[in-house]
């Protein structure tokens, strides 16, 4: 069964679940290579636990029953026959797991640490009051998704969509929300954990994300929190990518020359000077613009431009300023509807403003 997500099902036809990755194939944790000396946890080693979960190269002592009462998946598991789920006691923690059982996971240590100070220390760990890092978010929704904690798996997706929206409103201005810290390296993390969880809804959000990442970055991966997994993207998923990124650049730049196309708003009074000001724009202004266009065009640039054609001294009447404002805005409603062709999906009800 290599290659398959474990289910309950899948757990009851083979003990050995525990051994098998992932079936996303775009993330490489190494967990699987096996440390032969896990050494416990400091923190998550309860001395009364009667079972050992032993995740790369780190041990947790918990309990059975606490698991079983969260997840399906670990209920099904710790169900079988004892002698069908025990694994070998590696020698540094023999003298430490009397009578445990003892599970290989091929989770990293990380997400598992996670997961259990979930489950364990539940509202104080799982909704703090303020923005939660998104590596820890992320860690929590693929390992609610993969065990079957639907509680969790619902948190921390409510978490993650605040940055990753479906709906143009409330495309967030910056990448961090007040309930998830984003860095902009998280995401193509963020794009394969979507897959991975089945939130077709979250991709196109997090596709545009990954097409604001250096090219090398994209195609080279990151190192996730873990520091033992590559996020890389999957090749159909790197050429919608790149061919996003080359579209959304294009139509920055298309903006661009819109903006400054010459044409007065029907409003402008004879008496201003927006034609010439359009017109020195064009000239200088604006070419180095095209020669550096990336491909954020949801981004502050132009209503930021545009608010400062209009500060102390207007350089521009208020009437082109609105023509300006609106066809920005229709630059980025334009843009925000096609993310979800370049992602593959399709989404009922996308872009409605
Ligand atoms: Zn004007």
């Amino acid at each position: 069964m290599a290659g398959t997500e474990a289910t309950p099902d899948s757990a009851s036809r083979d003990a050995s679940f525990h051994d098998v990755p992932d079936a996303n194939a775009s993330s490489s944790p190494h967990p699987l290579q096996r440390d032969p000396t896990p050494s416990r946890d400091a923190d998550i080693w309860l001395e009364d636990g009667n079972l050992v979960l032993i995740a790369g190269d780190t041990a947790f002592r918990v309990h059975k029953s606490q698991l079983s009462r969260h997840s399906d998946v670990f209920n099904g598991l710790l169900g079988m026959p004892q002698h069908l789920v025990d694994d070998v006691i590696p020698p540094s923690l023999a003298d430490m797991c009397d009578g445990c059982t003892v599970i290989h996971l091929s989770d990293t240590a990380y997400d598992i640490k996670r997961l259990l100070h979930a489950l364990y220390d539940g509202a104080r760990h799982v909704s703090p009051a303020g923005a939660m890092p998104f590596s820890e978010v992320a860690a929590l929704a693929r390992m609610a998704h993969k065990y079957q904690i639907d509680w969790l798996l619902q948190e921390s997706t409510r978490r993650l969509k605040t940055a990753f929206p479906d709906h143009f409103a409330l495309w967030p201005e910056d990448t961090s929300t007040p309930a998830v810290t984003v860095d902009p390296r998280d995401a193509i993390e963020a794009f394969n954990l979507f897959r991975r969880i089945d939130r077709p809804d979250m991709l196109p959000a997090a596709l545009y994300a990954c097409c604001q990442l250096d090219l090398g970055v994209l195609v080279r991966g990151v190192l996730r929190a873990d520091s033992v997994s590559v996020e890389n993207l999957p090749t159909d998923d790197l050429e919608r990518c790149l061919t996003a990124r080359r579209a959304l650049t294009t139509s920055n730049v298309k903006l661009a020359l819109t903006l400054v196309s010459g044409e007065l708003s029907a409003t402008c009074p004879p008496e201003a000077k927006c034609g010439q000001f359009f017109g020195d724009c064009h000239s200088c202004e604006m070419q180095e613009y095209f020669y550096g266009a990336d491909a954020n065009i949801l981004g502050p640039y132009f209503s930021d431009l545009i608010e400062s054609f209009l500060g102390d001294e207007p350089a521009i009447c208020q009437g082109c300023a609105e023509m300006l404002k609106d066809r920005e805005r229709a630059a980025r409603l334009e843009a925000w509807c096609s993310l979800p062709r370049y992602a593959g999906v399709h989404l009922e009800g996308w872009g409605v403003a």
